[in-house]
């Protein structure tokens, strides 16, 4: 592929973590006329409700990612450690993250999964219940817990703040940044990209990026592709101050479908066994279609309903009512992988997508991998196993045919 002269029209779509981070990217490898094109208000997309946590995730054959993941993970915990450094304030932390495992032979599967992964990060170790209760300051019982695994590279952050800090280097480099500017279309002619559609009128780009989150599928469909992705409902909790330690690691326990972290002395936290599918909670008021941040009564009475199981092992949330509730839609892809590359249906467009709840953690590397094939750099990772023609509009002509892939799959229950 021929790569971008600087001066190339380039639109990218989409301003939370992924498009942003693309658009930062593009500039960083020195793309002169970037323009990034929002629907919503600053912070209104699916980021803003993430938990923050960021750490080699894909170093662990428990989780469905790929090897090629991984260097993305460990560039994503150098940018926002970079922008932290430079005065940002995204609330960063290196606390690490802690997998806990109940049993036994949940402990064995982790140790399996992680200890014996040859990605695995060299602050990796396993953790006894008493060490688990003393990293945590108390928050764990550990007369409930087998053990753990620390992922001591793990960072924490609030994703809200990491995008507000991209766009104000944006701004410095000098980026236009178009808020409440819906993409309607793309224009094409011969096959290439001419432009992007908007109610506003047409803007002109010799190349496009599509990174609109759980809304992606749209904006393709208009240069006639299609990708096997499943926006899904999931619900962040926040209590009051309860006097956790600054110093948690954040914390993800598969026995429970749980993370939960300390923020500002409070638990953030939530539970996958509270996550639908999106197209299922009609009934209850989600529009998948409705760009922004659903709202789900629903599952927030299912989260609710699995406080108490949590609070066996975090005593400290017995009983405590949420002060705050963000709920966004992740998008799962049929085989639980990222997707990052040219979209085979139309030159000169590109997507980054499919983020199975991960964009906060590889968000900087997916911006970073598509501006290095779009300018001709030398990738950071492979990008083969990212590529969009991996599966074809024909293998997954619906929603239900990408369900039926992830029946086996750790997130089938979301999907009804
Ligand atoms: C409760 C919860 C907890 C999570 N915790 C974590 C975590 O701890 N770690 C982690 O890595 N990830 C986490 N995630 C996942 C993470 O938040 C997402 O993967 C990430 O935010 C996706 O980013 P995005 O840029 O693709 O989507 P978005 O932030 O939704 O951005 C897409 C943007 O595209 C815009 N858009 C859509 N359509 C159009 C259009 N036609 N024209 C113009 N603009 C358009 C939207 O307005 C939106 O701003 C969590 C998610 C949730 C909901």
């Amino acid at each position: 592929m021929t790569p971008l002269a600087a001066d190339t029209p380039i639109c990218v779509v989409g301003a939370g973590i992924l498009g942003a981070s693309a658009a930062l990217h593009l500039v960083r490898a020195g793309a002169r006329n970037v323009t990034l094109i929002d629907a919503g208000d600053p912070l209104s997309g699916t980021t803003p409700a993430g938990a923050g946590f960021v750490a080699a995730f894909a170093a662990d054959t428990n989780r469905r990612f790929h090897r090629g993941c991984v260097p993305l993970e460990i560039y994503g915990i150098e940018f926002y450690r970079s922008l932290h450094e430079a005065g940002h304030d995204l609330d960063f932390a290196a606390n690490g993250n802690l997998v806990l495992a109940l049993t036994e032979e949940s402990l064995d599967r982790l140790r399996a999964g992680i200890m014996e992964h040859p990605d695995r990060l060299p602050g990796t170790r396993v953790l006894d219940p008493a060490q688990i209760q003393e990293m945590t300051s108390g928050a764990v019982d550990a007369d409930k817990i087998a053990g753990g695994i620390f992922m001591a590279e793990g960072i924490q952050l609030t994703t809200g703040k990491a995008v507000v800090a991209i766009l104000d280097d944006l701004a410095g480099a000098g980026v236009s940044v178009r808020h409440n500017t819906r993409v309607t279309g793309i224009r094409t002619q011969d096959g290439a990209v001419t432009g992007v559609e908007t109610a506003d009128g047409a803007i002109p780009a010799q190349a496009v990026v599509i990174a609109c989150g759980a809304w992606s599928n749209e904006v393709l469909a208009t240069v006639g592709w299609r990708l096997p992705l499943v926006p899904v409902v999931a619900t962040r909790f926040v209590t009051r101050d309860v006097g956790l330690s600054p110093t948690m690691p954040t914390v993800q326990c598969p026995d429970l479908g749980l993370w939960i972290r300390e923020l500002d002395g409070a638990y953030s936290w939530g539970v996958g066994t509270a996550y639908r599918r999106a197209s299922l909670l009609q009934d209850d008021g989600v529009d998948p279609s409705a760009i922004g941040r659903p709202h789900s009564p629903s599952l927030i009475e299912m989260q609710r309903g699995s406080q108490p199981d949590v609070a066996e092992v975090f005593p400290a949330l017995n009983g405590e009512e949420p002060e705050l509730i963000t709920q966004g839609m992740p998008c799962y892809s049929a085989d639980g992988n990222l997707y990052v590359g040219p979209v085979p249906s139309c030159r000169g467009v590109w997507l980054i997508g499919g983020d199975n709840e991960s964009g906060v953690t590889h968000g900087p590397g997916m911006g970073r991998l598509v501006a290095e094939l779009m300018m001709g750099d030398e990738p950071l990772t492979d990008p083969a196993p990212f590529r969009l023609d991996r599966t074809t509009p024909q293998d997954f002509p619906d929603e239900e045919a990408a369900v039926r892939a992830m029946a086996e799959d750790r997130i089938a229950t979301a999907m009804g």
